[in-house]
């Protein structure tokens, strides 16, 4: 028998169902992704960041080696314990996250459909968002409107279905859509029965090539996350076949019928993607607070003032200590999300919306710090830093705001209806 001072033996070691230690899968796939990064992906993010515009050599980079398609996405998501997905996002956009969002932007539009869709659906329209490697697609996910961010049960676009061609007809306008114009499939979320607000909402399958009546808005000159595309998109009497509601149409109408009849309904289309994503946005978060996180340790243990390193100053090692325990807790919640996600687990206490609060609030705080420790080389453009602090403030915006997101938890833990 082992004493307390004493190792256990392997014999005596109990069998275990929890743990922390990576399996080889997903560690090779996280050294996969983070050579990726390290070598295409960080030495063009300063170039791709002051040209705003999609960093297309890029992703036929990320397509060459399988990052980017169909298969790479399928084997992120293929992991049981639901980890590979936030361990691969964090590496990616420990890179840099603009480029990250024009690789991985394309996930959204995914998530909705592998939500949501038929198995006819999944089949067909997953392989359209990513196009070949020699014809290489983007996808979008239209859900906000200018009157329609935060509360996403205004929103303004119509689907009214056509009887006599068997179609339905699409008109609004989308606000802030990643890829939104650039990519052949959008999945547009529209209203199909305004009395029941975000319950009469469902998603659409719109494609660029194939339909007319949608083009792209205004696009937008952002303060972060520059290499990734996002615009409005417009829909004008926009005509898709019936088959194009995600689900298809007999189960919308039975949705839409047990809503009317006041029963309860489960899907709210937007919502259901979001819920799904949000650790993988957390992760991504976390992926821009290491970055900013490794480059400020290596620049304090560097860096001297009054003849001594910067480090050697309880007041800067501290803001590292602290930066490495949050960002360590960030990573904790996104991955016990991400598993909960992905083994069917009901979030009780919106424990995926726990996870991106804390992550971009981390990656925000921590990406400040780490420019104050740079100093003054911490606020210029030949440091990376203040890059990574541009692009970590989306992270507490968009997929919910954080005041959203406490909402979300506030309303989960106390099961009533805060505002
Ligand atoms: C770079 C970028 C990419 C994006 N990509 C997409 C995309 O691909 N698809 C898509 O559909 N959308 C996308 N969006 C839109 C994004 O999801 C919204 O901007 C976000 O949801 C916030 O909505 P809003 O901008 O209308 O802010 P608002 O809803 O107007 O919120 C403004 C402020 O009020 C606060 N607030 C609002 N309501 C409450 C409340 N009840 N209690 C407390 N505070 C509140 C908010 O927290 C926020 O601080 C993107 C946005 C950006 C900037």
């Amino acid at each position: 028998m082992a004493t307390t001072e004493q190792a256990l033996t392997a014999e005596e070691t109990p069998q275990v169902a929890f743990t922390l230690e990576l399996n080889q899968d997903q560690k090779d796939i996280r050294d996969w992704v983070h050579g990726f990064a390290r070598d295409v992906v960080r030495p063009a993010a300063h170039e791709w960041d002051e040209r705003e515009g999609t960093p297309w050599p890029i992703i036929e980079e990320a397509a060459k080696i399988g990052l980017y398609g169909f298969e790479g996405m399928a084997q992120l998501f293929a992991d049981p314990t639901g980890l590979t997905m936030p361990i691969a996002n964090e590496e990616l956009f420990w890179g840099d996250a603009g480029i990250g969002m024009a690789i991985m932007g394309t996930g959204l539009a995914v998530a909705s459909i592998v939500g949501q869709g038929t198995g006819e659906q999944i089949g067909e329209w997953i392989p359209r968002c990513f196009g070949t490697p020699t014809d290489l697609k983007v996808a979008a996910f239209c859900a906000s409107e200018p009157n329609a961010g935060s509360d996403v049960s205004n929103v303004r676009t119509t689907a009214k279905f056509d009887e006599a061609t068997n179609e339905w007809v699409l008109n609004g306008q989308k606000a802030w859509a990643t890829n939104g114009g650039i990519s052949d499939v959008h999945v547009v979320i529209a209203s199909v029965d305004p009395t029941l607000g975000s319950r009469g909402h469902a998603a659409f399958l719109v494609s660029m090539a194939e339909h007319s009546g949608i083009e792209q808005g205004a696009k937008v000159s952002k303060h972060g996350l520059r290499a990734s595309h996002t615009a409005d998109v417009h829909l004008d009497d926009c005509r898709i076949p019936a088959g194009n509601v995600l689900g298809g149409k007999e189960k919308l109408d039975e949705r839409l019928a047990r809503v009317r009849e006041g029963k309860r309904s489960k899907s709210q289309a937007a919502m259901q993607t979001f819920e799904a994503s949000r650790p993988t946005v957390g992760a991504q978060a976390i992926g821009i607070a290491r970055a900013a996180y490794e480059y400020a340790l290596d620049y304090a243990k560097e860096r001297e003032q009054f003849g001594k390193k910067i480090i050697e100053n309880q007041a800067i090692a501290f803001a590292l200590a602290d930066m490495k325990l949050e960002i360590d807790a960030a990573r904790l919640l996104v991955w016990r999300a991400s598993w909960m996600g992905r083994t069917g687990q009901k979030f009780e206490n919106a424990e995926g919306s726990m996870s991106k609060l804390k992550a971009g609030e981390v990656a925000t705080w921590a990406t400040e710090r780490a420019m104050h420790i740079l100093g003054g080389n911490g606020y210029t453009r030949e440091y990376p830093v203040e890059r990574w602090h541009r692009d970590a403030k989306i992270y507490t915006i968009f997929e919910g705001t954080s005041e959203i997101q406490r909402m979300v938890i506030a309303r989960a833990i106390s099961g009533m209806q805060i505002r």
